[in-house]
């Protein structure tokens, strides 16, 4: 099937040579998905239990999607802000019904979300706060991942993400994510807001101590302070509720959304909210060329239609638990953690280290990353017990 196209070898040779070495990609090349499964180019099967760091929630190249991109494709692709399109009203109150939102403010990225997210609240700090010109404060969490631009960097605690690419951007301060002392003590009459992910995803897939995000919403709320979780790699499912910040019952007055909006098709994201806040924006302030175009938001509406059946949210909270028993068995495994269908495993390092681990388990058969001695398990939400069954015996392998 694959026996004209280039060799495993001449791919890899291809992006040393054209592509900039941004990332350090597994020798795997893939060609094909579906569902829980993707296929190389040599026609080899592999388990996907990557995710796309939780943007192939609903599984790869979902019906669904698939039918509202190519209908769409058949339709209009883009009218920029300039013009309104019929999908762009039905993808904003869709998202909002489906969040418990007021309010959508679409763009293309995670890391633009979150860049739009820290526009607004540092608008809102001045216009309805009162903070003085250019004083605002934002507080977010060590051992965040929020993205990559400059702006985010400038509050990313991993030196490896920052070296050379300074200077930064002022007005951030950084506490140790779910000590909420540290959180109160940092707390101004100028801070705007609090940006938190709901689950630290990057790090290892944290979860915070129970309690700790309602007391992040309460210490807001006595503070006059915007409360905006990070959904972007939590959110849509993967918990086993539609946002993350459900499991405590809390609720945040921004949200920043990505990744799986778009079951992994093409970038989608949003950030929802509170309309006084979103409100704010007015036009001039943002844009973006493809932001909400008629494709993603067309895309977007199918994933929202999917999320609404809460067929995803239950299957990542019923095998969400039957994959985490599973993981807690292995020998070799220290420590799992996560929600639903997403788990950072632990690995004793002295059985098997680094890039290994993932390579070895791709030989077998698993597409599965690894970093800082966790593999993170995020298979899509498709997946079944068998298929779980399969991907838990290749890491017990792997391990022994
Ligand atoms: N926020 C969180 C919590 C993420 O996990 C990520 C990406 O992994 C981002 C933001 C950035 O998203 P993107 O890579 O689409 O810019």
């Amino acid at each position: 099937m694959f026996a004209d196209v280039l060799s495993v070898q001449d791919h890899l040779s291809l992006a040393a040579r054209w592509g900039a070495h941004d990332s350090e990609p597994y020798p795997v090349v893939l060609a094909q998905g579906e569902g829980a499964w993707v296929t190389d180019v040599d026609g080899r099967r592999l388990l996907d239990f990557h995710g796309g760091y939780s943007a192939i929630n609903f599984g790869h190249r979902h019906p669904a999607l698939i039918a509202a991109a190519k209908a769409q494709l058949d339709r209009l692709t883009l009218s920029t802000r300039a013009f309104h399109h019929d999908q762009y009203g039905p993808f904003c109150q869709e998202l909002a019904e489906l969040t418990g939102t007021d309010m959508v403010l679409p763009s293309n990225s995670g890391s633009e979300a979150v860049e739009t997210a820290l526009k607004i609240a540092r608008k809102w700090a001045y216009r309805v706060k009162g903070v003085p010109d250019e004083a605002a404060e934002i507080i977010v969490a060590a051992d965040n991942f929020h993205g990559r631009t400059v702006t985010i960097l400038s509050f990313s605690t991993d030196p490896r993400h920052r070296a050379g690419f300074g200077p930064f951007t002022p007005g951030f301060k950084v506490v140790p994510y779910g000590d909420i002392d540290a959180l109160r003590s940092a707390i101004t009459a100028n801070t705007a807001a609090v940006l938190l992910e709901s689950v630290q995803g990057q790090v290892g897939v944290i979860v915070p101590p129970k309690g700790y995000l309602a007391d992040v919403r309460a210490l807001c709320d006595d503070n006059n302070t915007l409360f905006i979780a990070d959904e972007v790699q939590c959110g849509l499912g993967r918990t086993g509720t539609t946002l993350a910040l459900d499991h405590e019952g809390v609720r945040a007055d921004l949200y920043t959304l990505g990744k799986s909006l778009s079951g992994g098709l093409l970038p989608v994201s949003a950030v929802v909210g509170r309309g006084d806040v979103l409100g704010l924006i007015k036009p001039g302030d943002h844009g973006s060329t493809f932001g909400g175009n008629p494709l993603a938001c067309a895309v977007g509406r199918a994933a929202i239609r999917l999320l609404a059946t809460g067929k995803f949210q239950e299957c990542s909270r019923e095998l969400g638990a039957y994959l985490h028993a599973r993981l807690d068995e292995l020998d070799g495994v220290t420590e799992v953690r996560g929600r639903g269908l997403w788990a950072g495993v632990q690995i004793d390092e002295r059985r098997i280290a680094g890039r290994r681990v993932t390579e070895e388990l791709a030989a077998r058969g698993l597409l599965c990353t690894e970093s800082n001695g966790h593999l993170r398990v995020a298979p899509p939400l498709v997946v079944t017990r068998e298929e779980i069954d399969f991907g838990v015996r290749v890491i017990a392998d792997v391990l022994a």
